[in-house]
């Protein structure tokens, strides 16, 4: 193709709003412009990526057994009322009217039309097992659109669900798109690592999440250095300290005047302690009532893990009216003495002899409290993040804390959908049954970001050769030569007809303006054509990634190219 006729208008500044890396450079490269807040123009070579990406996730797909099906953006409010989360679903859930007054959404998800489809459509165990998938235009209206497609709102996803008879054939199904998912994101030449993920309260290890590996990533994961546990940062889990309880000291706890001491660092300060020897008391409002959550001073609490002990959806700290209405003090001053909530320890305050809190009394806080003596505790877990000092919880090795892009999401679904929706089969008994379902996601629009996060450098992006917009890029030196003219047109010719995908810069242009925009484009590999190597019939390859040349004779280069090509994406 030729780079006059397609729309690349590539730009020498960083847009100004562009925190991420793969923002800025898919913005200057001409691939996406900004249309509002989270939402985006894919241009020409935008959207040859996209279409690459697509091109993986539908062939995988299609190959583990999945059959493609397309379902409507649009989404009526009745289905989401029958599943209950209409309700439940916060604002990301885009809702309209129509003209006649009636309630709709922009699909986030497609749980309930999916669902609704088979439910009509499938009544027996013979059209079982069932995996649909599509790839489709999601609207998630999030609280913070950011990092160009790494988070939009508006963005192209492939998702799938599957219906089983019975949890064994659910577990088979599951396994057969964890294999799918690694062949994927192989194929697409990333970096990734899968990780385990948070299931809700009812547990079990059937989520697990496919997870980029770049510094810049949103997310946090925990990887063992010795075995091959790997989580989430909200599933990653903390064992009990050897020796829980610790026992009690001999002197009972003593009350002691702390003014303006509310944040650990105060208290620390104010005690001449470390952050270890403190337990901070955090007062939390759920559905089913207020509860207090002890942790020890250096630590973080962990939500999903404090969600799911508690088994709650809604789980806010609370406010600074609440926590004086309920332990009589300000915040700052909350300890578990005296409490009337339900109080829950982390591990590692059972682990601690004797700790400073809070006294439920303003500027006070109490000294030597033991949490078996002296605290009556509802239930003792795990109920903290992970820090990168914690041992594997599989082997007791040191782990590593990484960051990650989170490009793909599988889980066991279980009954939940065909419960709600009444989604049935008849076995081969004549019985009427649940369907077990599983849904599989993958973030197509923020693979492309995914990719350029991992693979970039000054001059660029680095595209893997499978999500490359074009394989080669080549470049006349002078199309006034006339030698240079002839053979580039050639070549273009030649390369075309053998299967590649060739951008010709057939621009007005200065060559160092076309190596620069060839560079910036991340194509995987150049090929200038000039009077001088020319001359001595040879033309020049450079490899983009690692800025490797070398000069071949022109009869070899497309064989060059070829088998280039097939290494890499072999590799
Ligand atoms: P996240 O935690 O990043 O918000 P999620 O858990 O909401 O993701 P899923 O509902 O599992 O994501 O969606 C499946 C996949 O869709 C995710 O793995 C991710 O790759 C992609 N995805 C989710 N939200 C967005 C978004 N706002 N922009 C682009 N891709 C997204
Ligand atoms: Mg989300």
């Amino acid at each position: 193709m030729l780079f006059s006729k397609l729309l690349i208008p590539t730009l020498k500044e960083n847009p100004a709003e562009a925190e991420a890396v793969s923002h800025r450079l898919l913005f200057r490269a001409g691939m996406v412009r900004k249309v509002a807040a989270g939402i985006y123009n894919y241009l020409p070579l935008g959207l040859r990526v996209l279409r690459k990406v697509e091109n993986i996730v539908r062939q995988e797909m299609n190959r583990a057994g999945a059959q493609e099906v397309l379902l409507p953006a649009v989404q009526p409010a009745e289905l989401w009322q029958e599943s209950g989360r209409w309700q439940v679903y916060g604002k990301e859930l885009l809702r309209f009217k129509d003209r006649h007054g009636r309630d709709g959404c922009f699909g986030p998800t497609h749980e309930e039309v999916i669902t609704d489809l088979v439910r009509k459509e499938v009544h027996s165990y013979r059209q079982l097992p069932l995996n649909l998938y599509q790839i489709q235009t999601k609207f998630r209206d999030e609280i913070r659109p950011r990092f160009g497609l790494i988070r939009g709102r508006e963005f192209i996803m492939k998702d799938a669900y599957s219906f089983h008879a019975d949890e064994a054939d659910a577990e088979v199904g599951y396994g057969q798109m964890y294999q799918a998912y690694q062949r994927i994101f192989t194929r697409c030449g990333l970096n990734f690592k899968v990780v385990e993920a948070d299931t809700g309260p009812i547990g079990g290890s059937f989520s697990h999440e496919f997870m980029v590996l770049t510094d810049t990533g949103e997310d946090v994961l925990v990887s063992c250095t010795a075995c091959d546990y790997a989580a989430n940062l909200e599933k990653a889990e903390c064992l009990p300290p050897a020796g829980n309880p610790a026992p009690a000291p001999k002197q009972r706890w003593e009350l002691v005047h702390t003014p303006g001491t509310r944040t650990v660092e105060e208290v620390t300060a104010f005690f001449r302690a470390t952050p270890q020897e403190i337990v901070k008391t955090l007062i939390y409002e759920t559905e089913e009532g207020p509860v207090a959550v002890l942790l020890r001073g250096d630590h973080e609490v962990n939500e999903v893990k404090l969600k799911n002990l508690l088994r709650v959806t809604d789980l806010v700290l609370a406010s600074a009216e609440r926590v004086k209405e309920l332990t009589g003090a300000e915040v700052g001053f909350s300890g578990p003495i005296g409490l009337r909530l339900p109080i829950y320890a982390d591990y590692a305050v059972a682990g601690m002899a004797a700790m400073i809190t809070g006294a439920n009394q303003d500027q006070h806080h109490l000294v030597g409290v033991n949490l078996t003596r002296d605290v009556s505790v509802n239930q003792v877990a795990d109920l903290r993040q992970v820090t990168a000092q914690d041992p594997c919880p599989r082997c007791g090795a040191a782990i590593n804390l990484l960051r990650g892009i989170e490009v793909g999401h599988i889980f066991k679904l279980g009954l939940k959908y065909s419960q709600a929706l009444k989604a049935t089969f008849l076995d081969a008994n004549g019985q009427e049954r649940y369907l077990y379902m599983g849904c599989y996601g993958i973030g197509v629009s923020r693979i492309m970001a995914a990719a350029i996060e991992q693979g970039h450098d000054e001059d660029g992006i680095i595209w893997p050769m499978a999500l490359a917009p074009f394989q080669v890029s080549l470049i006349p030196i002078s199309l006034f030569d006339e030698p240079t003219r002839e053979t580039v047109y050639r070549l273009h010719q030649k390369m075309e007809e053998a299967g590649l995908e060739v951008l010709l810069d057939d621009r007005d242009e200065r060559p160092g303006v076309k190596f620069k925009d060839a560079d910036l484009l991340g194509i995987p590999l150049r090929v200038v054509v000039g009077p001088k190597t020319l001359a001595t019939g040879q033309v020049e390859v450079r490899h983009r990634r690692d800025r490797k040349t070398n000069l071949l004779p022109i009869d070899q280069i497309v064989e060059y190219l070829l088998e280039t090509m097939a290494r890499e994406l072999s590799a």
